[in-house]
């Protein structure tokens, strides 16, 4: 606990005093902009690779960066797309997969699975990614069927996405638009799906 204890102290000697008014601001209101759906993995860091600030994103985040299909009941995923849309009305969702993604992994490789039934029983949820998996990029090497497959993951978690009532509804009146991200850990490099295209481009050319 040592590191979060003196990170902590650190943001409150250096990081906090020069912001105090941002945070003022921020004390009792938010206005996202995007709503962020990630993975859990330790090694996406939004407001790192996107130079955001507190208050820029609102963001749920789950192992494999997955949403359930509107019509598969309540869920916290579910109820933060709601709000973000009905009551933050953000403009923008963005779903975000990344490389070597350890539930994409687990998905290909079941026994890894055994004695995590709750774990399993979420990863139903990536069966999508196998029907839209994507051509593997043979300069990826040995990682490029996984990342194939994440970067399927990501098109069908997308699918999911656009069944959410309140996704349909503000995207039918041009209120929102939702986007598919590939975030690639090696080369820190962003890839967008272009639905025209039916292919991941990059973010930045
Ligand atoms: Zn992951």
């Amino acid at each position: 606990m040592d590191k979060l204890i003196e990170g902590h102290k650190h943001f409150l000697s250096d990081v906090f005093p020069p912001r105090r008014e941002q945070y003022k601001l921020l004390a009792d209101r938010q206005s996202p902009r995007w709503l962020f759906i990630t993975c859990a993995d330790s090694r996406i860091v939004p407001d790192l690779i996107l130079g955001t600030d507190p208050g820029d994103l609102f963001i749920t985040r789950n192992a494999g960066n997955i949403v359930p299909a509107g019509s598969e009941g309540d869920d916290g995923v579910a109820a933060t797309i709601e709000y973000a849309v009905e009551v933050l009305h953000v403009r923008h969702i963005i779903l975000c997969g990344h490389s070597d993604c350890g539930a994409l992994k687990a998905a290909l490789d079941h026994k890894s699975l055994k004695n995590l039934p709750r774990a399993r029983r979420w990863l139903n949820h990536v069966e999508g990614a196998f029907t839209h998996k994507q051509p593997p990029i043979p300069a990826e090497g040995e990682h490029a069927e996984l990342a194939a497959l994440i970067r399927g993951n990501v098109i069908a978690q997308l699918l999911n996405l656009r069944t959410q009532p309140s996704v349909t509804r503000a995207a039918a009146n041009g209120e929102l638009q939702v986007h598919g991200w590939y975030y690639d850990i090696l080369s820190g490099n962003i890839e967008q799906y272009d639905e025209q295209q039916r292919k991941f481009l990059p973010l930045v050319s």
